[in-house]
């Protein structure tokens, strides 16, 4: 019988570093420099961001999603979810941790699928935080169905020659390589003809054609590309994996990286929750404080609920990741989890935002900026629906259709065996019935 809710108190000594360090230290860098996490460091923030980073190596919680081979603490899912509930309160905090996403994922796929010479050109700098990597899978006419992706890649001599559009490609604009998800074979099934590739983003032919921004981002400023490949050449060895392993890679990417954005939305709820309550116990209004207002509480009660449950799914989901070690025995909470996340967000954002009234929607506090978190996660890594659709065929797995049509709990027929069953007892009411 192992059920266990509490935090060792080893680990809960480094989860409260994390949190001390990170109010103190790094959310200061979430005003300083906004939007600036995936640009490569100038001098000046270099001279904050390094030694930062250093006191995270010498804590030994650099790049926790990942095992001591590969420069991580090997922690697993459950503690690096406890610990991504910090981080996921500030925009920088991920990258002076050595964990921010995309590259997290991408990280991994390159472990996991790459030849010696591709970790050492392209997951070593990775691991170093030293560069960033881009993803470059959904087409502008086509993402949540990618069989109907056409970006192709057609062998000539000993090199691939990639033509096609990528559409939202985040990061791509700061990003030493892309991951880019092409056709190889026509002939086949989407799922066994489509490959991955590394292609070095100076490599000739890649072009941005524009960067597209989220919400009021100033057009042009966004950080997310189309991108054009026009011919672009690489070489044989700049495959990832296997011919037409592509579908199977982007399990992998895709697998880790949603529930760790769930990780980190839980800490984003978390920071609106403490908004929501530290107003309703600083502001009165009619005779009393918001905290003595039943709507203000009834916000708060329906936000505690609903944070605890989505907390609580997650950290299980963490945990059968550990457990099992096969992102596809866990799919159907991963998708679940995912399904979950935009509407925590969207609920707990929108009450902290009424509770602060006109304050709550102004750019003095980061609510409003909050808000658009949960429509991106309902379309980032997938939308919501597709992601139903995986949840109920899984559960539908487990389960069988009625034997005659009638369903198994109908009464007649259970009420028939029941009287079968106790026939002997019920003989001896007969006169009493
Ligand atoms: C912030 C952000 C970052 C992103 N970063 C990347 C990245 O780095 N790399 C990358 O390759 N892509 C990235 N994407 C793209 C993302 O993967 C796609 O937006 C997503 O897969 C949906 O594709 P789409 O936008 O083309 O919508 P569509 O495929 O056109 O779908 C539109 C809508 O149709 C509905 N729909 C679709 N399929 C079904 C279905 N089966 N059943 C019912 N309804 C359905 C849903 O409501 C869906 O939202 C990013 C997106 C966002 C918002």
């Amino acid at each position: 019988m192992a059920w266990d809710f509490e935090t060792d108190p080893e680990f809960q000594d480094q989860l409260d570093w994390i949190a001390a360090f990170v109010a103190e230290e790094v959310e200061p860098l979430d005003l300083l420099w906004p939007g600036l996490e995936f640009t490569p460091l100038d001098d000046s923030r270099r001279a904050v961001v390094d030694p930062l980073k250093q006191e995270v190596r010498d804590r030994g919680l650099w790049a926790s999603h990942l095992g001591p081979e590969l420069g991580g603490n090997g922690y697993g899912q459950l503690k690096l979810s406890l610990m991504n509930e910090i981080l996921g309160r500030s925009s920088w905090a991920p990258i002076v941790f050595g964990c921010q996403a995309p590259d997290t994922g991408n990280a991994e796929i390159i472990a996991h699928y790459g030849t010696p010479d591709q970790k050492a050109r392209y997951l070593q700098p990775l691991l170093d935080g030293e560069c960033f990597s881009s993803y470059s899978m959904t087409e502008p006419h086509a993402g949540s169905d990618p069989t109907l992706f056409t970006t192709r890649a057609v062998p000539d001599g000993d090199d691939w020659v990639i033509n096609g559009s990528k559409f939202f490609s985040s990061n791509a604009r700061t990003a030493a390589f892309l991951i880019v998800m092409a056709l190889t074979d026509p002939e086949v099934s989407p799922y066994q003809g489509m490959s991955m590739f590394l292609v070095p983003t100076d490599t000739p032919g890649v072009e941005i054609v524009r960067n597209i921004g989220l919400g009021s981002e100033p057009p042009g400023e966004g950080s997310h590309a189309l991108i054009d490949y026009r011919d672009v050449r690489v070489p044989a060895d700049a495959l990832l994996g296997g011919e037409g392993q592509a579908f199977a890679i982007a399990q992998t990417r895709l697998g880790g990286g949603r529930i760790h954005h769930a990780m980190r939305t839980i800490g984003l709820c978390n920071r609106a929750f403490d908004m929501m309550c530290e107003r309703a116990l600083s502001r009165e209004t009619q005779g009393g404080l918001l905290a003595e207002k039943q709507f203000v509480q009834g916000f708060i009660a329906d936000s505690y609920a609903q944070l605890a449950q989505f907390r609580l799914f997650v950290l299980q989901t963490a945990w059968s990741i550990d457990r099992y070690q096969d992102y596809r025995k866990v799919r159907k909470d991963i998708a679940a989890v995912k399904t979950l996340m935009p509407g925590v967000i969207t609920d707990i954002v929108l009450r902290a935002i009424q509770v602060h009234g006109a304050l709550g929607v102004s750019n003095e506090l980061p609510l409003a900026q909050m808000l658009l978190t949960g429509p991106i996660l309902g379309l980032a890594d997938g939308p919501t629906e597709v992601h139903k659709v995986t949840v109920a065929r899984q559960v539908l797995r487990d389960h069988r259709p009625s034997q005659d049509g009638w369903p198994t709990e109908h009464r007649p027929r259970k009420l028939a065996a029941a009287r079968e069953k106790y026939a002997a007892y019920l003989d001896l009411e007969v006169g009493n019935l």
